[in-house]
């Protein structure tokens, strides 16, 4: 069979990994992305460098590859719509319409009889004033956030004066949940009741971001049941094809909520190159080039730890490691305070 051509939207670190992974596989990557520093233009087989509306670029893209897939979410929908009709689009872009916002996004989920905050969508300054029982909460905007970008925690009314809110976009407001801890479950599946899925990650934030992730997560049998089974639910209800990521909070008296789904592989699955026989990465790949799948098996317990900002340097300067360690350069050209700059993995 001659060589695969996987294109990848989008060009971070999950696209290096993902073009690390394909390689694996002889399986060639072709990477689109309008960042011309992208990252992952340092682990793919073709960088291309354009806007993701020039559709000149996007026609000319989708005849170099067999199948496309994206490693982020905030790819415009028109864009993966008119991919898909020249080359198979994985997972598909209806499921990546749906999820980009957050209010779509949680009434699917609670159609599923599956637990989310309490949320209630906000368009204008008059619709948050009567709202004190959504409060305190996190008000976001309903699309294009990540890592915390566009979030506004507020305690009480009197806050939103000062918050310098711009009332042009929309916004969702969401119940603080009262958090013990927030774990992560990752799957990859294949085609109806044909998944693998990842145990349980016990993941912690610093001001939004991710800051570490481990397994085991410490967390009851029911919890651990529960997550896997509404990540496989939200998955068959999605005839999703590929690696998604669910996003739990639990909060102090051990109730279950899903805060969100990543359409993706995700940050915290790092620590799965150096924990499994087979990495997010590498499943994402076999799942969207129809390869065959292979059983999953846990080699290690793990804890990935991101390197955000000047944390890199050390590393970068040889800081010594153990045996046990792995470190991950994602070769970002410019430092940036909350940027992810790279990540550890020990394998404990
Ligand atoms: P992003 O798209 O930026 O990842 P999230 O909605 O996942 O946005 O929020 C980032 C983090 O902020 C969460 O992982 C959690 O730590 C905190 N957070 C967000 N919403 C809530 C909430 N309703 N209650 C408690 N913590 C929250
Ligand atoms: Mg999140």
């Amino acid at each position: 069979m001659s060589q695969i051509k996987l294109g990848i939207l989008g060009g971070g670190q999950l696209g290096s990994m993902l073009s690390v992974a394909a390689k694996k596989l002889n399986i060639e990557t072709i990477i689109y992305c309008n960042d011309p520093e992208a990252p992952a233009q340092n682990f793919c087989n073709e960088f291309i460098c354009a806007e993701y509306n020039d559709k000149n670029k996007i026609y000319d893209f989708a005849h170099k590859v067999d199948v496309i897939t994206y490693e982020f979410e905030n790819i415009p929908y028109e864009t993966l719509n008119e991919l898909n009709k020249l080359k198979t689009v994985s997972p598909k872009p209806s499921v990546n319409r749906l999820i980009q916002h957050r209010i779509a996004e949680k009434d699917f989920i609670n159609k599923l009889n599956i637990r989310t905050t309490r949320y209630v969508l906000i368009q204008s300054k008059d619709d948050l004033l009567p709202l004190d029982d959504f409060l305190p909460g996190i008000l976001k905007t309903t699309t294009l956030g990540y890592d915390g970008k566009g979030q506004y925690p507020i305690n009480n009314i009197k806050e939103i004066e000062s918050l310098k809110i711009d009332y042009n976009k929309e916004y969702i407001l969401e119940k603080l949940v009262k958090l013990k801890k927030e774990i992560s479950v990752i799957i990859t599946r294949f085609s109806n009741n044909k998944y693998e899925i990842y145990e349980p990650i016990e993941n912690t934030h610093e001001n939004q971001i991710l800051r570490n992730s481990k397994i085991p997560a410490e967390i009851s049998d029911k919890l651990f049941n529960q997550s896997k089974e509404w990540a496989i639910s939200i998955a068959e209800e999605l005839k999703y094809i590929g690696t998604l990521c669910v996003e739990f909070f639990i909060d102090r008296n051990d109730n279950l909520y899903v805060n969100e789904i990543a359409p993706r592989v995700h940050n915290s699955g790092h620590l799965t190159i150096n924990a499994y026989n087979i990495s997010q990465f590498e499943n994402h790949v076999r799942a969207v080039c129809s390869l065959n799948q292979i059983s999953l098996k846990k080699k290690s317990n793990a804890e990935m730890v991101n390197l955000i900002g000047n944390q890199i340097v050390p590393y970068r300067n040889n800081h010594k490691l153990d045996d046990n360690q792995f470190f991950f350069d994602y070769l970002k050209k410019e430092i940036k305070e909350k940027r992810k700059m790279g990540h550890i993995t020990t394998l404990k």
